[in-house]
């Protein structure tokens, strides 16, 4: 298993060091559907695997997680409504 870090991060909702074996969350995804967050881990353990985006990367996310496109639509869009009816504290 991985190390986790989670902090505020300005753009990117997560990143991966392999070698270090890390993993950085950032903080708001706390915010995002569970099915997002799912995604955005999801990409970090594949870079263990492929540090880049390469077409095998992509071949085995899409393998492991046929619909990760919609959930990394929802997560960029920041359209959620659920999230408007029910702000945070
Ligand atoms: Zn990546």
């Amino acid at each position: 298993m991985p190390s986790l870090i989670l902090r505020d991060m300005s753009s990117r909702w997560g990143s991966c060091q392999p070698k270090r074996g890390v993993i950085t969350l950032n903080k708001r995804l706390i915010e995002a559907p569970l099915s997002c967050i799912e995604y955005v881990i999801m990409h970090e353990f594949i870079h263990f695997l492929h540090p880049d985006h390469s077409k095998k990367f992509y071949e085995l996310l899409s393998t492991l997680m046929p619909d990760w496109k919609e959930r990394k639509d929802v997560l960029e869009s920041g359209g959620n409504l659920q999230l408007s009816r029910f702000p945070l504290l």
